[in-house]
């Protein structure tokens, strides 16, 4: 099956009557222009592919704010745009995402009626004191009940969560906490967000009056290899994990776990975990490791981060890029050994 492919549109959120604690939103709509249903129907006619097979693995993604928060004419006009293009073939759907107490059964109609087929909410955390505190200006019983709809209409439901956030008394306890109520929930989809400290916002005052520390990088990857297996062994699809690397929000970032590839940093704690519990019990030595080529680099880690690591606790590893073994597995040789695959 091909891979699922988004064609985003951002469209920033100049009427978004909340400001939480981490969001530069408002900054960002003041220079970002919204965009025209020509500039929709341009995009669409030019990035997606003409031939009806390969449409089917593309969604045309409304992102940026909240979708359904924004003036009810022009997000009407935005979808119109779109929709020719689902009748088409040339995309599956049209993904969207929005605030949890921006749904209603009415809103949701409208959607269904342009051709929405998923809708993705940005909940944060599922717990009222964070939600409060970080100004989000929306309940749990809201996640809640926008959730419940979503999935009775027939949409597919994405939920998207922060890590590290304000007020949280421990950053793994209450992330482990939000995503067992995700899985409860039963999403399709999840995103995982670090969270940033950016300019201008709550999170930077707070910050510099040393009232938010967040967590440090290497936190922030073991918090989440922990989310990832919670997501994984409930077959629930993680799309996002990490923000996207751009040159603006490195330019804002005042503190926070970021890094341009945080998703490989935690592949690659989550394989040396693995690699950790088959050496367990092994003598301290030399050890040659045979990986699949594609996993190698995650296999290494960042400069070498898993071999030091390994080497710490007396496994003196080198690994071995074989393309016998498949995908995650990976077969453990003492140095001299004969191999046999
Ligand atoms: S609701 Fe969304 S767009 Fe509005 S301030 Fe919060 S994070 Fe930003």
């Amino acid at each position: 099956m091909e891979k699922h492919k988004n064609l985003s549109i951002f469209v920033p959120h100049e009427g978004c009557p909340n400001q939480c604690s981490f969001c530069d939103q408002k900054k960002i709509s003041g220079t970002q222009n919204p965009p025209t249903p020509r500039q929709v129907t341009r995009l669409c006619e030019e990035f997606l592919p003409k031939d009806e097979k390969a449409g089917q693995s593309y969604e045309i993604a409304f992102f940026g704010g909240s979708f359904t928060a924004i003036d009810r004419r022009y997000m009407v006009r935005l979808l119109e745009a779109a929709r020719p293009f689902v009748s088409r073939g040339r995309a599956m759907g049209i993904r969207i995402s929005t605030r949890p107490d921006a749904i209603d059964s009415e809103i949701l109609r409208l959607l269904k009626h342009y051709g929405v087929t998923s809708i993705e909410l940005g909940a944060q955390s599922m717990q009222d004191d964070v939600l409060k505190a970080n100004l989000r200006g929306h309940s749990v019983q809201d996640v809640y009940t926008a959730s419940k709809l979503i999935k009775q209409r027939g949409f597919s439901l994405g939920l998207q969560m922060m890590t590290g956030l304000y007020r949280q008394k421990d950053y793994m306890e209450y992330a482990v906490d939000t995503a067992q109520k995700f899985i409860e929930i039963g999403p399709d989809t999840v995103r995982i967000y670090p969270t940033l400290t950016l300019k201008d916002t709550l999170l930077e005052k707070l910050y510099q009056k040393g009232i938010y520390t967040p967590p440090d990088i290497r936190q922030t990857v073991k918090i989440c290899a922990v989310l990832v297996k919670m997501f994984n062994k409930r077959g629930i699809r993680i799309i996002k994990l990490g923000l996207h690397a751009d040159t603006g929000l490195e330019k804002s970032l005042v503190a926070g776990p970021y890094h341009p590839a945080f998703k490989e940093l935690v592949q690659s704690y989550m394989f040396m975990e693995k690699i950790k519990r088959a050496l367990d019990g092994r003598p301290a030595g030399r050890y040659e490791i045979y990986v699949n080529p594609s996993r190698l680099s995650q296999a290494v880690g960042q400069k070498k981060s898993n071999v030091t690591a390994l080497a710490d606790l007396g496994w003196s590893v080198k690994f071995v890029p074989d393309a016998r073994v498949q995908g995650e597995e990976f077969i453990i040789c003492e140095k001299g050994e004969i191999r046999c695959i």
